[in-house]
């Protein structure tokens, strides 16, 4: 048992400005170290996440991300957006520094 889960995206790393796929970890649902991609339903069932623990009105929530740059191996957080139980939108938050 993981304690979170992975999504696998293409995005632009706001730390070399290079078009990547990233591995980001993140804690919502239930957090077995599965790999998604975009547009995958997300599982919620569980208990040992974050809030909510259960699924939401409408399949709909947030939650932050934390990512590896394959191209300049630096990190970044991000922001996840589930619409309709899936993962739908990840989006940089440059404004959040990284630890390395
Ligand atoms: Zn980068």
């Amino acid at each position: 048992m993981g304690s979170y889960n992975i999504l696998v995206a293409e995005m632009e790393c706001p730390r070399c400005q290079r078009l990547a796929e990233c591995e980001v970890e993140f804690k919502l649902g239930r957090l077995d170290l599965r790999t998604y991609r975009l547009g995958e339903a997300l599982e919620w069932a569980g208990g040992n996440g974050r809030k909510p623990l259960r699924r939401p009105d409408g399949g709909n929530a947030r939650t932050e991300g934390y990512a590896d740059c394959p191209q300049c191996g630096r990190d970044f957080w991000v922001t996840i957006h589930v619409q309709d139980d899936r993962l739908a939108v990840v989006v940089p938050d440059p404004a959040r520094p990284g630890y390395i």
